[in-house]
């Protein structure tokens, strides 16, 4: 009988471990995962918060990226709302950290790239020279790293090498005709050995080619050679320079040249220089001639800013190149009726 009962118990016994065995390792499988899931579900409950607060590190980005795979154009796309809040020094860490988990050369030179522009946003001229020149040295045709190295010899005033640049674009099929010119414009200006006299030859001489520096030669002339600006002034569309010839001082304003000249004779009435009453084609320079004209205790002033016809961005002071898109001289100058210095005081009063 006892036989039997082992006989037949033994089988159910056998079934019943395995049964159990199994049960037991899928639980602890199942406890496991739960437990895995929870963890992480934790730390990535963690990260939302820090990006909630804007609170990320330089490591957690790297943690984004090596632990979490993270696509590298997600964390790079979230590192760059760094750059939008002005926050450069913090940009400049997260790229320098990726730059040292990162292997694959295309994405080490993407890296690069940003943070060259970085240091060039945030005004270190020297170190995003540096970081361009590294680029060039693997990558010669980055016509990025090129450019922006154009416009880091142009902010330094160093003209030569800003040819050599031209010069490797010239050879990469890049369009540096406009460049070229902007640049040689540039050049003249700054010359300090150069005579007035002549500088203004050599201007007008690259003016008459091409009008694309009007603005910088009006700027020029308005500056160091007054003379020669009202002696030529048909030669130019004042309109494109109106906020500098508005901020031209009382005797710096030939007037008998100026009545002869139907826009500057309503700018200047509109400034209040002359008496005059006859309406101007600009909307700001009318309002302001009539208010002036009238017994109304308005006061009016005139402000401006500036469009890049580029770009459609408008910025608040003058630039001959666009902060924004790069392009050269493309800024158009716009008037805007403002408030009175005077008026505004006394509303404070
Ligand atoms: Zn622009």
């Amino acid at each position: 009988m006892d036989g039997l009962v082992l006989e037949y118990r033994d089988p159910l016994f056998g079934i019943f471990t395995i049964f159990l065995i199994v049960f037991i390792a899928s639980f602890l499988t199942y406890a496991y995962n739960i437990y895995i899931e929870r963890k992480s579900r934790k730390e990535y409950r963690n990260f939302i918060k820090k990006f909630e607060l804007g609170d990320l590190k330089e490591d957690d980005y790297i943690s984004l990226y090596t632990t979490y795979n993270l696509p590298f154009d997600s964390i790079i796309l979230l590192a760059s709302s760094f750059l939008h809040k002005g926050e450069y020094n913090k940009a400049v860490s997260v790229y320098q950290a990726l730059l040292l988990h990162v292997k694959e050369p295309v994405k080490k030179e993407e890296l690069l790239e940003l943070l060259g522009k970085t240091y060039f946003k945030g005004g270190f001229l020297q170190r995003s020279k540096e970081v361009y020149l590294k680029i060039l040295k693997f990558s010669p045709r980055n016509k990025q790293a090129l450019f922006h190295l154009l416009f880091i010899h142009e902010k330094l005033r160093d003209y030569h090498k800003a040819e050599d640049i031209m010069e490797s674009l010239d050879e990469l099929d890049e369009d540096v005709k406009v460049e070229k010119t902007y640049m040689r414009t540039l050049a003249i200006i700054d010359n300090i050995r150069m005579p007035i006299e002549e500088k203004t030859e050599k201007l007008l001489t690259i003016f008459n080619a091409n009008n694309l520096i009007e603005r910088l030669f009006l700027q020029f002339l308005l500056r160091y050679n007054k003379q020669f600006f009202w002696k030529n002034i048909e030669l130019f569309t004042l309109g494109k320079a109106i906020d500098l010839l508005w901020y031209l001082d009382r005797s710096e304003v030939n007037l008998d040249i100026l009545m002869e000249n139907k826009f500057l004779k309503s700018l200047y009435s509109a400034k209040g220089y002359i008496k005059d009453n006859s309406p101007s084609e600009l909307f700001e320079l009318s309002v302001l001639i009539s208010t002036k004209n009238s017994t109304l205790d308005v006061n009016l002033d005139l402000n401006f800013y500036f469009i890049c016809s580029k770009c459609k961005k408008t910025v608040p002071m003058y630039e001959s190149r666009c902060p924004h898109c790069h392009s050269i001289l493309t800024l158009k100058v716009k008037p805007q009726l403002s408030k009175g210095y005077y008026e505004k005081n006394s509303s404070l009063q």
